[in-house]
């Protein structure tokens, strides 16, 4: 608990903070950001979001996210925020590597650096990991490190929206990932007057016509199915990314559908993007996507949701993924 105590007196007096989350912000990432920089603005100190690339449209609904600065499109002001930073807080992942070009500046800063994450294996740059891997979510970890800092009775609607968000994205809407302090802590942001049935309306009934049909395309021309290892793959090449016109956000939670067949237990996204491969793997049980994701494609994440990446030719990345596959399928024990 030291390192609680030396976080709390820090906070005692106002800092200038920076609050980064990872690339490709997803709801956890964004929620866990919003809800830390209104608790921090609200306590007198001065918090950025600094985000590497850009949030998917449904989110801009979220208090505050329009003042979140984005390295993609503006480099020098959000390099100059981390450098004069006092305090780093960074949220949803594990590595620098995942910051892309703002982890040098980050590995650099002298300011006083906080992980709050739930990712397997966090890296020891930060002066205080505040982790659990067992934690459904980077929003609900953040709400059990306001009450260890006593902050409870600070979290207001918005706050609590904030991290309701990244609660429902991270778990599928409680279908995933989930412990019990996942359902304390929902049953507490509720009782502060959350509005549940909009936000699961909001964030999970916000496809477009496009995105439908680019689900649909996956599923009839682009799956392939592995019945004798309990997997399935969905691909996508580049020229699909030009025909469905696809943008950031378009193929998420596409990897889930695979994961609804019965008897299947691995699924595997994998699409062509213009410099690289992204892989994005999901799994039941004990089968560990998260080594398959760093053993064999550059990657991690936690062991039923991984992501990677390849520098290969989308078709060397296909059967790399079915190659190195059956060492990771849970051996059965009896005949
Ligand atoms: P998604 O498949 O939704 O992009 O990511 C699933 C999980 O894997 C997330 O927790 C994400 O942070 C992690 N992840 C995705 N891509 C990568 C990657 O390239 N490297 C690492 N270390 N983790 C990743
Ligand atoms: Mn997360």
């Amino acid at each position: 608990m030291e390192n609680i105590q030396i976080l709390k007196e820090k906070l005692q007096i106002p800092q200038d903070v920076v609050i980064l989350s990872h690339r490709n912000p997803d709801g956890d990432a964004l929620g866990s950001s919003l809800a830390l920089r209104t608790m921090l603005n609200s306590m007198g100190h001065s918090a950025k979001v600094v985000l590497p690339s850009n949030y998917p449209y449904i989110f801009s609904f979220m208090d505050g996210v329009d003042d979140c600065i984005i390295f993609d499109d503006d480099k020098e002001v959000a390099l100059e925020r981390i450098k004069k930073s006092t305090m780093i807080f960074c949220l949803d992942f594990n590595g620098l590597d995942r910051i892309d070009k703002l982890g040098p500046s980050v590995d650099e800063s002298k300011a006083y650096k906080v992980l709050v994450d739930h990712h397997l294996d966090p890296e020891p740059f930060p002066d205080f990991t505040f982790s659990n891997t067992a934690a459904s979510s980077t929003c609900e970890q953040l709400y059990i490190l306001f009450e260890a800092l006593g902050l409870e009775q600070k979290i207001t609607l918005d706050i609590a929206t904030s991290l309701f968000v990244g609660i429902i994205t991270d778990t599928g809407c409680f279908k995933y990932s989930t412990n019990s302090d996942t359902y304390r802590v929902a049953a507490a942001l509720k009782t502060l007057g959350v509005d549940d049935y909009k936000l699961n309306d909001v964030i999970f009934n916000s496809l477009t016509q496009k995105q439908l049909e680019l689900l649909g395309h996956c599923l009839a021309n682009r799956m392939e199915i592995i019945p004798e290892h309990k997997a399935g793959i969905i691909y996508l090449t580049r020229q699909d990314y030009k025909d469905f016109n696809i943008i950031r956000g378009d193929t998420e939670s596409i990897v889930n559908y695979i994961l609804m067949i019965n008897g299947i237990e691995v699924a595997a996204f994998i699409r062509e993007q213009p410099t690289i491969v992204k892989l994005s793997l999901r799994s039941k049980g004990d089968i560990s996507v998260q080594e398959l994701a760093r053993n064999h494609f550059n990657g991690g994440g936690h062991k039923n949701a991984s992501g990677g990446s390849a520098y290969a030719k989308l078709e060397d990345v296909i059967n790399r993924f079915k190659s190195v596959l059956p060492n990771y399928i849970k051996k059965e024990t009896h005949a």
